[in-house]
């Protein structure tokens, strides 16, 4: 039996235990990939470029030492329910370009953890299960994880007005994105992870900087 969980305005049904998914054990930096898709317009390969270096900088923060429980979760809470979003969105599609690994049951799941090596649905690094926010050493360190986690969100807003780059549903219209707003968010995601990588350096999070990492969005369900 499932129970329903709603996401950005969808609902999912995901089956206890397995909330939504989160797998970090795989999460492990796979360095950057750069593309050569000679149809993407030059705003569309410059913004998508730098994506993917910021999702691989998310995934090394999510990797490191007291933020990685999932690589010895017993219980992973992946779902292809989740999965499907990078099989549906042309965005993330343009990134992983492993269609053919998906597989119906499973999405993206093997026995060794998640196929994608980058192109995971943004909400895959939203989520953390409640044993990540009890093992921060305090609360500062538990909204800076919670920041981490929407990096990527915060990148993909206003693509299309309020519609976000990776629910844009044709190539044709991913050309025609708002690369003003998006290359505008991507940096604010940036200029954040460097704040993070500092604090997380030094241990020390200057009040302009706090102020600055309060500016990301994070998404509503998980506020
Ligand atoms: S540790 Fe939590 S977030 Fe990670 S896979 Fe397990 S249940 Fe999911
Ligand atoms: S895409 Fe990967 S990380 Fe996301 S839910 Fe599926 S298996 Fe898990």
């Amino acid at each position: 039996m499932g129970y329903p969980l709603k996401i950005r305005g969808r609902i999912f049904t995901i089956s206890p235990r397995r909330t939504i998914h989160n797998l970090f054990f795989l999460r492990a930096p796979q360095g950057v990939l750069w593309l050569n898709l000679p149809h993407m317009n030059d705003q569309l390969k410059a913004y998508t470029e730098r994506y993917i270096e910021l999702e691989a900088a998310v995934r090394q923060l999510i990797a490191r030492k007291g933020n990685s429980l999932c690589s010895q979760c017993s219980c992973i809470c992946c779902d292809a329910v989740m999965c499907i979003e990078a099989m549906k969105s042309p965005f993330l599609k343009l990134i992983h370009q492993q269609m053919d690994e998906y597989d119906a049951e499973k999405g993206f799941l093997t026995a060794t953890g998640c196929a994608l090596k980058k192109g995971r649905p943004s909400v895959c690094y939203e989520y953390f299960c409640d044993d990540h926010f009890y093992n921060q050493p305090d609360e500062l360190h538990a909204d800076v994880l919670k920041i981490i986690g929407s990096l990527l969100y915060h990148a993909i807003q206003n693509a299309d007005g309020e519609t976000s780059i990776d629910d844009i549903q044709t190539l044709e219209k991913l050309d025609l994105a708002d690369f003003q707003s998006l290359e505008k968010n991507l940096s604010e995601s940036f200029q954040a992870l460097e704040i993070i990588q500092a604090f997380y350096r030094d241990g020390k999070m200057p009040d302009e900087s706090l102020a600055f990492l309060k500016t990301i969005r994070i998404p509503e369900e998980f506020q």
